[in-house]
């Protein structure tokens, strides 16, 4: 419907050939009746809905615990807690988080294998029976604090196709866990499974075999050496679109849940853990350009500066990682030009696309709105609270 620039790539691509847009109806009535005064997220819970059926639909018999980090707006968590979905949470804020919204500690795993004693202790007692772990440590905290307490050990992932690969921070190697197994035994815990995550955004179904390749190993493993284990948790990965291709959600999901029966048969009880793949793609940025402007009349390409940014909640474009699709209200015919991409702070990292311009029109100028899209995981929560004293990213909820 509006103009749209493939921020994927540099070449000159046809904007008619991209996709529609991704803004829903109700997104855009509430863009249109608005005036911004601050970069803002408008997210639509009804396609947090769609999408939570999608996801339940192919994962089948697993169970699906939201990985609150992506987005820990409330109005998010209430809704899946609505849709019937479970949670991961890192730390003692998102517990709390989840459980003031009517979540039931049952459903609430501690997945974070970095946790603080007295927050295992308030867990533990405010009824969350499931935690994560990866070094002996860690496991001493858990029985002191939580006794008897149900752990699942954290594998490493040696390889990642994942567009944003997770690095060696989390997770043992396959001696390290089954040592951990048989501490965590000694200690009177409930070693009940594995978990691993294979990066976020993983593109298709197929970049996950080689985890659960590395998952079953170590799961049969565990089986010689007398441990039983029952439960499997996939983590995230689950991709949005962000305009590669990454196939339908239903489709996608079936098929890694096919990867892990065919290792793992049916009586192996399934957790994922999706974040981006729930939320992203609900929620669009509504962004001001503040300037555009050529350093030199004889520089090639010209520096766009936006009021969003590293710091007010556009971090996944470090390295270039993520590359955010931009709309705009200009012509679908206009001509356009590359753009380097930057924030509005005084901090020169602050620079989005630069490696990679950007496909933007070239009549674009101050004041002008951009729409950026797929901006409803790791947005809000990963915006400063002021940094250079520009707002925060704000968030409504629509839908
Ligand atoms: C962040 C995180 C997730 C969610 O990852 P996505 O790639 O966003 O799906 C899942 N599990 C754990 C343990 C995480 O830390």
């Amino acid at each position: 419907m509006l103009h749209a620039a493939n921020l994927a790539e540099f070449s000159a691509v046809p904007v008619s050939h991209l996709s529609t847009s991704a803004v829903s109806a109700s997104q855009d009535a509430y863009i249109r009746a608005t005036r911004f005064e601050r970069p803002t997220m408008v997210f639509d819970l009804e396609m947090l809905r769609r999408k939570y059926s999608a996801l339940a639909e192919g994962l089948g018999t697993a169970s699906i615990h939201y990985a609150v980090k992506a987005n820990p707006a409330p109005q998010v968590i209430a809704t899946l807690i609505a849709q019937g979905a479970k949670f991961d949470a890192a730390s003692r804020g998102e517990i709390d988080l989840c459980l003031s919204l009517g979540a039931a500690p049952e459903d609430i795993a501690f997945g974070n294998t970095i946790k603080r004693a007295s927050d295992i202790a308030h867990a533990w007692k405010m009824g969350i029976r499931q935690f994560a772990a990866d070094a002996e440590d860690e496991l001493f905290k858990i029985a002191e604090n939580a006794p008897g307490a149900r752990v699942i050990l954290r594998m490493r992932i040696e390889r990642s196709q994942a567009d944003w690969p997770l690095s060696f921070k989390f997770g043992c190697s396959k001696r390290e866990a089954l040592r951990l197994m048989q501490l965590g035994s000694i200690l009177g815990l409930d070693i009940a499974g594995i978990s691993f995550h294979a990066g976020s955004q993983l593109r298709e179904a197929g970049m996950w075999q080689d985890a659960l390749d590395t998952a079953a190993d170590l799961w049969s493993a565990a089986q010689d050496a007398g441990f039983a284990l029952r439960i499997l948790n996939i983590g995230g990965g689950f991709p949005a679109f962000y305009g590669q291709p990454v196939g339908n959600t239903r489709d996608y999901c079936a098929e890694v849940m096919a990867s892990v029966r065919a290792r793992f048969g049916d009586a192996v009880h399934v957790m994922a853990e999706p974040g981006r793949g729930l939320v992203a793609e609900a929620g669009v940025i509504v962004s001001e350009v503040m300037l555009v402007s050529k350093k030199d009349a004889d520089d090639p390409l010209r520096w766009v500066y936006l009021d969003i940014g590293m710091f007010s909640g556009l971090a996944e474009t470090i390295g270039e990682a993520i590359r955010y699709q931009i709309e705009t209200d200009h012509d679908l015919c206009e001509a356009v030009e590359p753009s380097i991409l930057a924030g509005p702070s005084c901090d020169s990292m602050d620079v989005l696309y630069e490696k990679t311009p950007v496909m933007l029109p070239a009549g674009l100028r101050a004041g002008d709105q951009v729409r950026i899209l797929c901006t409803g995981a790791y947005t809000t929560s990963y915006s400063s609270v002021g940094f250079n004293g520009f707002p925060p990213l704000d968030a409504v909820f629509v839908g």
